[in-house]
């Protein structure tokens, strides 16, 4: 049996650094693709390179496409904050995941304490990491398993009970996550399916994160696996941190 906890506080910066490379990356990329779409344009190609060439173009034009989907997520729209119900928030991700929760006989039990105070948050982000963590739930325990998504008053891990937050708890019953892979779950790219993008879990993070919040997930090999959000009840100095760094 294996156990651990993991916050993403230090895992987000990680995504910040990639975001670093990636905007090194795509300078010179671009003065690249545009030289060479110079040359085809000014010299004529002998014809045995001519396939080459485009080639190597494609090649170019695909790094770039693959650059600026990435920059797409790494820097989202400025979060538009509203006063949220947790159990709304919650009741719209598992309409979203229903259908599929059915098709693999997926148990789903919902427990939301009732004295939960409202969170400010922006809807459509906070949804959106909801539905990431149910769906790698689902995507983790194939068959029959039971999805347990809860809610309750609590305090930010590391704050001595000045922050109180709202947590949620989503659990699934998987097989659980592997000690060596979990220190890496929120990298982004980070993934172990076959066709998986691994940036769902760098979304949930970077998302609570620009919310004051943050993620933990403790994984029991054998018994399944639990990722908490905490998201602040009382804006602190952390809403509105994000923007410090504009794009050039
Ligand atoms: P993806 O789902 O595309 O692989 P994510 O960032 O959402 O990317 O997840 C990264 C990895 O974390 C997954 O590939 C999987 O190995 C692991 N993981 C995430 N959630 C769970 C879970 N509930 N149970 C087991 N493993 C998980
Ligand atoms: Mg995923």
């Amino acid at each position: 049996t294996q156990q651990a906890a993991v916050r993403s506080q230090q895992l987000a910066s990680l995504g910040q650094l990639a975001s670093g490379v990636a905007h090194e990356i795509r300078t010179p990329l671009t003065s690249l693709k545009l030289f060479l779409e110079s040359i085809e344009n000014e010299i004529t190609i002998s014809p045995e390179y001519e396939e080459d060439f485009q080639v190597a173009m494609n090649q170019i034009r695909r790094m770039e496409a693959t650059i600026n989907r990435f920059l797409d997520f790494a820097r989202p729209r400025e979060p538009v904050y509203s006063w949220l119900e947790v159990g709304d928030l919650l009741e719209d991700a598992l309409l979203i995941i229903g259908p599929r929760a059915r098709l693999q006989e997926t148990t789903i039990r919902k427990s939301l304490s009732p004295s939960l105070p409202k969170i400010k948050g922006d809807r459509k982000q906070l949804g959106e990491a909801l539905l990431n963590l149910m769906v790698n739930a689902l995507e983790a325990m194939p068959q029959r398993g039971r999805l347990t998504v809860a809610a309750h008053p609590g305090e930010l891990p590391g704050t001595d009970g000045s922050r109180p937050c709202v947590v949620i708890d989503i659990s699934d019953t998987s097989p659980g996550i592997q000690g060596e892979n979990i220190g890496r779950l929120f990298e982004p790219f980070f993934t172990t399916k076959a066709t998986g993008a691994g940036l769902g879990l760098s979304i949930v993070s970077s998302t609570v994160q620009r919310h004051g919040g943050e993620v933990m997930v403790r994984s029991v090999v054998g018994r399944g696996t639990t990722f908490s959000v905490f998201i602040p009840t009382e804006a602190e100095p952390a809403i509105g941190k994000n923007g410090k760094h504009t794009d050039s």
